[in-house]
């Protein structure tokens, strides 16, 4: 008798590789995707040169890959994993993260980076959620692609608060010194990976920490983009 091993995480019907987690319908309406800028990932019309997002906040790294924006089906997923503790759903999400790099990598010959780095949480913030979702991300991503993976390499120092609820000169502090860089990352080609990218704050503060380093070039890795 034929036994069904997992269902789909979206639509739950059954899926013969439970690996993959998500079915072949499904995964292909996920990977239909419009075309993004390749710097910040935003849809735009032309994914070459930098879109009017771009033109006018200057990204200091090479570009962004997004495996799709932070609506649903996907950040109802992102949300599963994240707030509910579906932590099975790590592999499930880095491959579709992988699958969009692989793409930018045939089509735009982006370079391989040599070192993963994942976004890391407060440790108070990590206490009560039991996980970085960034680094549970970033784990299967360094194993297929047989790079090197420094889960400690960055460190939260301080638990950033929602911008809007702020004044001018918090907002000004509360953007600074969140990061620290705790490895020589110097002349590495470095992926930083990060569930969701929203404005950019955190890439940006995070990248310039690697690039006083003198890293030799960056991407950026989300799995959703926020419109
Ligand atoms: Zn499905
Ligand atoms: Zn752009």
């Amino acid at each position: 008798m034929l036994t069904i091993k997992s269902r789909c995480w979206i639509c739950m019907l059954p899926v013969w590789h439970s690996a993959v987690g998500i079915c072949y319908r499904c995964e292909k309406k996920l990977t239909l995707d419009q075309p993004r800028c390749l710097r910040c990932a935003l849809p735009s019309e032309s994914v070459v040169g930098d879109c009017p997002v771009c033109h006018h906040r200057s990204i200091s790294w090479q570009g962004t890959v997004a495996a799709g924006n932070y609506s649903p089906p996907l950040s109802k997923l992102l949300h599963q994993f994240k707030f509910s503790s579906h932590t099975a759903l790590a592999a499930t999400l880095s491959r579709l993260m992988l699958l969009n790099y692989l793409r930018y990598r045939r089509h735009y010959l982006w370079r391989k980076p040599d070192t993963i780095v994942a976004v890391p949480l407060h440790p108070k913030r990590y206490r009560q959620r039991g996980f970085n979702q960034s680094d549970l991300l970033a784990r299967p991503l360094a194993r297929w692609l047989a790079c090197t993976y420094w889960p400690d390499a960055l460190r939260c120092n301080q638990i950033r608060v929602a911008q809007h609820t702020l004044g001018r000169a918090q907002r000004q502090s509360n953007q600074k010194h969140v990061y620290d860089i705790c490895a020589d990352l110097r002349d590495r080609h470095v992926a930083l990976v990060d569930d969701v990218v929203t404005t950019g704050a955190t890439a940006r503060e995070i990248v310039e920490l690697l690039q006083l380093q003198r890293v030799a070039s960056v991407q950026v890795w989300c799995l959703c983009r926020t419109l």
